[in-house]
């Protein structure tokens, strides 16, 4: 029988506030375990939670970005669930008022066509901590450095119907949630991750079916497995006439397969209410204004600046755009070279390769903008060549050490003596007659088979593109 995939997503993502969400302790990654703790985000019994006004405000510009309402009165709810991370056992969360409400994001579906993403909410939480499973000493660990960190949630409506689509939607988020500067959106570090919810329906019916959720995936690539496994596990139940539970599912990426973790409970289990510590507050709309002011530039305009006024193609642009760590470090390369579109050629076939192949999920690039815009300028000029520009690249990637220097204390320079090439190339093309021959029958790559002797005879060095005209002009005569 053929279904239909109903798909919905929760993102979480940590906001990167400078102290926790409820208390006055560091928000920072990582950190000897149980040293960013206090009474108040460890739970001890008296310790009153104060609401971090900067958290509200990154939910407010979140909201923005995405164009939801900003509610007038929110409320921070207790959630209710035992688990050993979360040492109050219950989650301040909101339920009923969260702070934003409604909105949505754009995204292609598989041919390309736009659909929109409705969002049904975002409200503010705490994390939890982490527990650390060891086998060394047979048992867990607690760590609740992370424990009250400041929490948005982004709850889509079940708009999505396929693993890229919600791959799709949840790069566009990440994107957003990157560009207004309010979360790192580390997927790695667990700064952002989502939670998958996993329907199937005969094909055009209306009634929904029974629901999965995969809990906790922190990468693309889990979500897309998790959704593909889920698809065939749900249709084949479905085909065999049995019944599919409402379940919550934790996800192995390493054997490929998932494990019900618990039967889901529904929002009244959580048994959700006011949180008494904390007031139900008013957002003033002067703070939603103050908050607009502050939004930067979102992708699509970033586009428009580089084509229009940078020259860029908009294909290229697109790429480049797509995180904003690489907008960053592009804005700050031509400002010390300013030759955007050289710059631009180069970090998308040279620079991204790499990243590529170091599989980070997270961009870095590793040499500083301005090691790199003189890396590029002394190559743009034909101070060197683009092998031995290419050869520095890797390099300093590894090292970051000042190319100029590199290139003085090596004699790197690119030869661009004509007349020293000539000879040179002249010495080729009476030693290999039979490349010789090859040109003249039409064969291309003889050229660059004298263009490769060349350089292997001068480490190099030789102006490429003066070789090749010149064994061009002595061959063509
Ligand atoms: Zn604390």
């Amino acid at each position: 029988m053929e279904y239909d995939v109903v798909i919905g997503l929760e993102v979480h993502s940590e906001l990167k506030t400078n102290s926790k969400v409820f208390c006055s302790c560091k928000n920072e990654f990582g950190g000897e375990p149980n040293t960013h703790c206090c009474p108040v985000c460890i739970g001890l019994p008296g310790a009153l939670p104060i609401p971090n006004k900067e958290a509200v405000k990154m939910t407010i510009k979140a909201g923005l970005a995405v164009g939801s309402k900003i509610n007038d009165i929110a409320i921070f709810e207790r959630k209710n669930y035992f688990y050993p991370d979360l040492a109050k056992a219950y989650q301040i969360s909101q339920a009923v008022r969260p702070i934003c409400v409604g909105g949505g994001v754009e995204i292609e579906d598989a041919n390309g066509q736009k659909k929109f993403i409705r969002l049904n909410r975002i409200h503010l939480e705490e994390d939890a901590g982490k527990l650390i499973h060891n086998p060394k000493i047979g048992g867990t660990m607690i760590d609740y450095n992370r424990g009250g960190v400041p929490l948005i949630e982004i709850v889509s409506e079940a708009d999505m119907s396929s693993a890229e689509e919600a791959v799709a939607y949840l790069a566009k988020l990440r994107n957003i949630l990157q560009y207004i500067e309010v979360s790192d959106c580390k997927m790695e570090q667990g700064s952002l991750r989502c939670d998958v919810n996993i329907s199937l329906k005969p094909k055009g019916s209306s009634v929904l079916g029974v629901r999965a959720e995969m809990k906790n995936l922190n990468s693309f690539r889990s979500v897309t497995r998790a959704i593909e496994y889920e698809i065939k596990r749900q249709s084949r139940l479905l085909d065999e006439g049995e019944e599919v539970v409402q379940e919550t599912k934790r996800c192995d990426d390493a054997i490929n397969r998932s494990f019900s973790q618990r039967r889901k409970e529904d929002a009244q289990d959580y048994r959700y209410f006011p949180d008494p510590d904390l007031l139900p507050f008013r957002i003033e709309r002067s703070l939603v204004e103050e908050v607009k002011k502050t939004m930067p530039k979102l992708r699509e305009e970033k586009i428009r600046d580089y084509v229009d006024n940078l020259g860029l193609s908009e294909y290229d642009a697109s790429v480049l755009t797509n995180d904003l760590n690489l907008v960053k470090y592009f804005d700050k390369v031509i400002s010390y070279f300013n030759k955007p579109k050289f710059v631009c050629n180069f970090i998308l076939t040279t620079l991204l390769k790499k990243v590529k192949e170091e599989d980070e999920a997270d961009l870095v690039v590793p040499i500083s903008a301005e090691n790199f815009a003189n890396l590029l300028s002394m190559y743009e000029s034909g101070q060197i060549s683009q092998a031995i520009c290419r050869e520095l690249f890797d390099e300093i990637w590894e090292t970051n050490e000042d190319c100029k220097k590199l290139v003085e204390e090596r004699g790197l320079k690119q030869n661009n003596n004509e007349d020293e090439i000539k000879v040179m190339v002249e010495a080729l093309i009476n030693e290999f007659p039979q490349s010789v021959a090859d040109y003249k029958a039409g064969n291309t790559k003889a050229l660059s088979f004298f263009i490769g002797q060349l350089m292997k005879r001068t480490q190099g060095k030789a102006n490429a593109q003066i070789a090749s005209k010149l064994i061009k002009d002595i061959l063509d005569k």
